[in-house]
């Protein structure tokens, strides 16, 4: 698949029989494929989400997806409005919302929707908001509070004020949906006005990116009398779980709502699209499980150490895809950094030369990586001072594998500095000669042993998640 050349690292291999896929710039970060992935996983599917780096020519990008068969996407920052340009239809929201966040694989291409409305609506629902005959307060006016601007009016707002820096902005969301519902519902207001906004008790749904950084403090207002207004503060923002925004409005006594309800929403709504299946809720429970370990839990980092071929690479990919950690390969990135690969390391500068420049990145890494797989080098833990570099980085596993087993998984290949060359009895002889060495050393520096004879892939990472302390109760 074409498509394929802007997966980002650690998807690029994954093979399945169906895919989706999500095209945004950055992208390395989303949490969508723990979602998809998650939710493919318990309905048995064989259909992979894989994050596309899509930096220019979107349309281009979007025809080839179409003509590789990828199923849907989801589409994210910067393209959620550009998008529409490349689309067959589009659904009748999203038109006037003016984005687009899912695509559909349908006749003569995709079509588009737009399911944040729909995440935000739904994780209300779920937490006993109403919209219907609510009075509601809106700060910000970007691309998400389009969005929250059309879901009040469906769901049944009673009176919607939308407070922005920028009042043009505020505005025209206003026009723009009161001309669509045929209303006069939704009133703009400077922030410097936001004092005519009448008592009460209020829905107030915080859309600016205030509260994402450190130390940002209250949206727009400063006047902490005003979050009195907010009986329900719903924040846009997820992580941090608790803005300044919403411990204020706890504070006062009201009811605080985080924006990961919506991420999960509009995300099983995508996927139900796709699909044309409904979730059930104890799958949508687990998914919200791994969201919220993901984004707020301080995990340990897995450290994949064993022989060529035992499945480093496969098992990484397979846990990052299924828990969101981040994966990095040791030789890729030497390979990237020396411009040549490993084996052209080897016979140009030498294998100590290599192993230095291991042993380099180990001390480079320490303390920097949190909830990430790392797939190393075969001969890592051979040099005896990268053995406790590689246990301060996090919990070793050591994928174990049958002699005849890894002369199967390595025969044919290429790309092993060590092994090139040779095939037949010499590789055999080779391998049992360096396997009879590393055997010890790999099970001295290992917190854990998996053979990996006789089980897949998926079990080898069930077994990596069962140690894991934070990912064990969803094995
Ligand atoms: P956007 O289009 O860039 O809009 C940003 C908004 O924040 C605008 O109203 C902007 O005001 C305001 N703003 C930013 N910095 C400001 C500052 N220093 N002072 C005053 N106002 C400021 O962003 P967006 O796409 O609407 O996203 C907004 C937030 O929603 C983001 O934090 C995003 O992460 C979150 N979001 C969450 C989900 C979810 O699933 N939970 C989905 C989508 C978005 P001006 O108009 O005056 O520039």
């Amino acid at each position: 698949m074409e498509i394929m050349n802007f997966a980002i690292d650690g998807y690029k291999d994954v093979e399945a029989r169906e895919y989706l896929g999500i095209f945004g710039n950055p992208i390395k970060h989303t949490l969508s494929p723990i979602i998809h992935n998650t939710i493919s996983r318990r309905l048995c599917k064989d259909m992979r989400y894989i994050p596309f780096q899509i930096t220019e020519n979107l349309g281009d990008a979007v025809d080839m997806a179409y003509k590789d068969g990828v199923v849907g996407l989801n589409i994210t920052v910067p393209y959620k409005q550009e998008v529409m340009e490349h689309l067959v239809d589009i659904d009748e929201a999203a038109k006037v919302i003016g984005a687009v966040n899912t695509l559909v694989h349908s006749n003569g291409g995709y079509k588009g929707y737009n399911t944040d409305m729909y995440g935000l609506a739904k994780s209300l629902m779920v937490e006993g908001v109403k919209l219907d005959g609510a009075k509601v307060i809106m700060l910000g006016a970007g691309g998400a509070a389009r969005a929250v601007a059309y879901m009040c009016l469906k769901y049944g707002a009673d009176r919607v004020y939308i407070v922005n820096r920028t009042f043009d902005k505020a505005k025209k969301i206003a026009d723009d949906m009161n001309s669509a519902f045929s209303c006069d519902k939704i009133i703009p207001l400077d922030v410097k006005d936001y004092y005519v906004i009448p008592d009460g008790r209020y829905v107030m749904i915080q859309c600016t990116s205030i509260g994402l950084h450190e130390g940002d403090g209250l949206p727009l207002i400063s006047d902490e009398s005003f979050f009195e207004k907010a009986e329900i503060g719903v924040d846009l923002i997820y992580n941090p779980a608790k803005t300044a925004f919403l411990k204020l409005v706890e504070e006062c006594g009201g009811k605080a709502i985080n924006g990961l309800g919506m991420l999960l929403y509009q995300g099983v709504r995508a996927y139900e699209l796709w699909n044309d299946v409904e979730v059930p809720e104890d799958i949508v429970k687990n998914v919200y499980n791994a969201l919220c370990r993901v984004s707020y839990d301080n995990t340990d980092n897995v450290v994949l150490i064993g022989y060529m071929g035992c499945g480093k690479s496969t098992v990484g990919s397979f846990l990052s895809m299924v828990y969101g950690y981040d994966f990095i390969d040791t030789d890729k990135i030497i390979e990237k950094r020396e411009g040549m690969s490993t084996s052209d390391i080897f016979s140009k500068k030498g294998e100590d030369y290599f192993r230095q420049l291991e042993t380099e990145l180990l001390k480079e890494l320490k303390g920097k990586l949190k909830n990430t797989v790392i797939a190393t080098g075969g001969g890592m833990p051979v040099k005896e001072e990268n053995r406790p570099l590689l246990k301060e980085l996090g919990k070793v596993f050591y994928l174990k594998a049958s002699l005849d087993t890894t002369y199967q998984r390595v025969s044919g290949g290429t790309g092993r500095p060590l092994l090139d060359n040779l095939e037949g009895n010499t590789l055999y002889k080779k391998i049992k000669e360096m396997t009879a060495i590393r055997t010890p050393i790999y099970t001295e520096v290992a917190d854990v042993i998996i053979d990996t004879n006789e089980i897949s892939e998926y079990d080898v990472h069930k077994i990596i998640a069962a140690n894991m302390s934070t990912y064990a109760e969803d094995i």
